[in-house]
C-alpha cells in the first residue's frame, strides 16, 4: 500500500489508430492498461495498487468517438464517447431514452465530460477492501474481507456470490442489456460481437475479470438494434448521495405497451450481483398482463425472489421490490 494520491511513472503511449492501440496492448502484456477518460484508472494509479509500466492512451483515436445511426434504424456509439455526449444526443434520447437516463445519472458533471461509455462498462469492482489493495480473492488472495462477519458489505451482492461478492457498479450496463447492446470487442484475432448480457462476467467465470475481454482485447464500439427504439422506459438510481456516488441500485426497463397491455419487457438492475442482472421472472411476470397495481407489486415480489442478502444489504432487497414495482407501474 503505502503512499497513496501520487501518480507513480509510467511509460505513456497515445497511438491515433486502433491497429497502433492493438498492436502495442498485445505487446505490453500483462504490464499494459488501456486508458480511456481516466476517471477509474487514475484511482488506482495513484493509490499504487495497480502499476502497470505501459499504458496506453487511447483518447487520440478519432476512430472510436461518436453515435452513428446505422441503416437498420439502430446506433453504433464508440467506445470513447463520452457520456456527456451520450446524455446530449439527439437520437438517443428520442429513441433509446434508457441510455441517456442511465449515462445522466453517472457520477458528475465533471466524471461525465472526460469519463467514456468504454471505460464505463469496462471499469472494475468498486469493494472497498480490493480498491484498497487488500488481498482478497479478487485480488489473488484467499479471503473476502467483505464476507467476514465484521466485514462491511452494504454495497455489495444479493446473487452470484462466488469467493468476492462485489457487484456490478457501472449505471449504463444495466441500460445496455435492456437494449440487447451488443458490443463490438477487437483483439489480435480479429472483431467480435458479444450480446451485452454475456459481457459481462461473474467472479464463477474469472474472479479477476468483470467482462470477457482479454489481456490485449479492447471494447471498440457498442451497437444498438431497432428492437426497442421508442419503447416505453424507465431508469432509476438510489445512491447514498445524488451525484458523484455510485448506485446502490439501480434499474433500467424497457416495455412496449399495447393499449393498457404489457406486449413485451426487459428488466435489468445494476449493484445487486457482479453482473447486470437481468429480470426475465419479471419479464414474465408482466408479459401479456394489463398494467395495475396488484401487477406492479407481483412484478416487485417476483424480482427479489432467490436473494441472499449479507450482514449489512438487506436494505437492498426491499429497495429493488421497489424499483421493479415503480417501473412497471410509471414506464
Ligand atoms: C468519484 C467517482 C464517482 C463515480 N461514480 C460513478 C457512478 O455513479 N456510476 C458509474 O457508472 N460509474 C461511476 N464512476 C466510475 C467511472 O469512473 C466512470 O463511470 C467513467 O465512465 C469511467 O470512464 P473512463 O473513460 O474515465 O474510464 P478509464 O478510467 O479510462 O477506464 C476504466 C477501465 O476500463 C478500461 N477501458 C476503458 N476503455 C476501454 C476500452 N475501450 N476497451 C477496453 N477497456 C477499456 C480501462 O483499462 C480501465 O480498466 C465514478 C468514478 C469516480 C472516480
Amino acid at each position: 500500500m503505502g503512499t497513496r494520491d501520487m501518480m507513480p511513472s509510467f511509460e505513456l503511449y497515445q497511438p491515433d489508430t486502433l491497429e497502433a492501440a492493438l498492436d502495442l496492448l498485445g505487446r505490453f502484456g500483462e504490464d499494459g492498461w488501456a486508458l480511456a477518460g481516466g476517471n477509474d484508472s487514475f484511482d488506482w494509479f495513484k493509490d499504487r495498487v495497480k502499476r502497470p509500466r505501459y499504458v496506453v492512451d487511447l483518447t487520440g483515436i478519432e476512430a472510436l468517438k461518436g453515435i452513428r445511426e446505422t441503416a437498420d434504424g439502430g446506433v453504433e456509439i464508440g467506445a470513447l464517447t463520452t457520456l456527456t455526449e451520450i446524455e446530449r444526443s439527439d437520437v438517443i434520447r428520442s429513441r433509446f431514452g434508457v441510455l441517456a437516463e442511465a449515462a445522466s445519472k453517472v457520477a458528475s458533471p465533471q466524471i461525465r465530460n472526460t469519463g467514456t461509455i468504454g471505460g464505463n462498462l469496462c471499469q472494475d469492482a468498486r469493494c472497498w477492501y480490493y480498491r484498497y489493495g487488500v488481498h482478497c480473492y479478487r485480488a489473488g488472495g484467499n479471503t473476502c474481507y467483505a464476507d467476514t462477519p465484521e466485514g462491511q458489505n452494504r454495497e455489495h451482492c444479493l446473487w452470484g456470490a462466488d469467493r468476492c461478492v462485489a457487484v456490478s457498479p457501472s449505471d449504463t450496463a444495466p441500460a445496455m442489456v435492456v437494449l440487447d447492446a451488443r458490443m463490438v470487442v477487437a483483439g489480435p484475432n480479429g472483431e467480435r460481437e458479444v450480446p451485452a448480457e454475456q459481457f459481462f462476467i461473474g467472479p464463477s467465470i474469472d474472479i479477476t475479470r468483470m467482462t470477457v475481454l482479454e489481456p490485449g482485447e479492447l471494447l471498440t464500439a457498442i451497437r444498438i438494434p431497432p428492437s426497442w427504439a421508442g419503447a416505453r422506459f424507465y431508469f432509476e438510481k438510489v445512491a447514498d448521495r445524488n451525484v458523484w456516488d455510485f448506485p446502490l441500485v439501480n434499474i433500467a426497463a424497457a416495455m412496449r405497451v399495447n393499449g393498457n397491455v404489457i406486449e413485451d419487457a426487459r428488466f435489468a438492475a445494476g449493484a445487486v450481483q457482479c453482473t447486470p442482472r437481468r429480470l426475465t421472472v419479471v419479464e414474465e411476470v408482466v408479459r401479456g398482463q394489463p398494467r395495475s397495481e396488484d401487477l406492479a407489486r407481483l412484478a416487485g415480489q417476483s424480482a427479489v425472489r432467490g436473494a441472499t442478502p449479507l450482514n449489512y444489504n438487506h436494505f437492498k432487497i426491499p429497495l429493488l421490490q421497489n424499483l421493479v414495482m415503480r417501473a412497471v407501474r410509471d414506464a
